[in-house]
């Protein structure tokens, strides 16, 4: 089994015939490694955009590539099948992040007839690093940037001329080399023939806004005291904001009051619930909430 690191670069530019923009592939970069991750060979093209004459200055900043070498550029269609052929058998294709498969496809839609990326086994190296970036220590809350990665596991990037998409493909093979985890690893390679990959892929997560959904446990907005650990009885209707719900609680033991929130947001394959529980603040309009708010037994 050998591993392809595939990175693009891509500029944004308006196709007339479908009246929107669309995310056009200028560069594709990968390496390819083999088992212990040496690098075997190296593929690099730029293209030659099929539907502009230019392209925007933040993307020649950005990717150091100009309007001439862009036009200078081969087709997408001969980049895609010089790349298929390339690309081999028996690979695991890995990105940084799954973005660029959201480009591929929009590539795939807009610009290409029928010709398609060869990608078999997939594998969001983002995701693997982050993991062990977590397991170093480090708190990951947002998806990190390449660099960001690089510098946090000490890997100098001053050799590489990073958003060129060449460059990048090497910097994650050298980030891979170094932190390699193989339990880690194996369990992340996907395969894109499996019905849910795309599925899945294309799954946005969305928060649920009825308190009263199917797939809501009850359990899940039940509080208890911090002081006493009763059960909490709660004050008044769940109220709906920011996709959290909260109301205000009260111990029946202590009398201790408080405001508990709960959040229910759905991925593709699990409901996440978030839970808070807070003192309520002080502020002479909550009190006289609290006490005009009836009872409430309703859920
Ligand atoms: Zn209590």
């Amino acid at each position: 089994m050998n591993y392809v690191i595939l990175d693009m670069e891509w500029d944004s530019a308006y196709h007339k015939l479908h009246k929107r923009f669309v995310n056009q592939i200028l560069q594709i970069g990968a390496v390819k490694l083999d088992e212990k991750f040496n690098l075997i060979d190296i593929f690099d093209v730029t293209i030659k955009s099929p539907i502009s004459k230019r392209v925007s200055r933040r993307f020649t900043e950005l990717t150091g590539i100009t309007k001439e070498m862009m036009l200078d550029g081969i087709s997408l269609s001969d980049a895609v099948e010089k790349y298929n052929n390339w690309l081999g058998s028996d690979t695991v294709t890995i990105t940084w992040s799954n973005s660029d498969l959201y480009t591929i496809a929009e590539n795939e839609k807009y610009l290409l007839d029928g010709q398609r990326f060869k990608i078999d086994k997939y594998l969001d190296l983002q995701v693997f690093i982050q993991g062990e970036l977590r397991l170093l220590g480090h708190e990951i809350k947002s998806q990190i940037s390449l660099g960001g990665a690089a510098e946090l596991l000490g890997i100098t990037t001053d050799n590489y001329d990073l958003h060129t998409a060449k460059d990048d493909s090497l910097l994650c093979a050298a980030l891979l080399k170094k932190h390699y985890n193989e339990a880690a690893f194996g369990k992340l390679i996907r395969d894109t023939a499996d019905p849910d990959f795309y599925k899945q892929l294309y799954f946005k997560p969305y928060y649920i806004s009825s308190i009263n959904d199917d797939r809501i446990q009850k359990e899940t907005h039940v509080f208890h005291c911090e002081k006493c650990e009763g059960k909490l009885r709660r004050n008044n209707k769940w109220k709906y904001h920011n996709n959290w719900f909260s109301a205000n609680f009260i111990c029946p033991d202590c009398g201790k009051k408080y405001v508990c929130r709960v959040s229910y947001r759905q991925t593709y394959d699990k409901l996440v619930v978030r839970r808070r529980i807070m003192e309520p603040k002080v502020k002479t309009q909550e009190v006289g909430d609290d006490a005009v708010q009836p009872v409430s037994a309703t859920v």
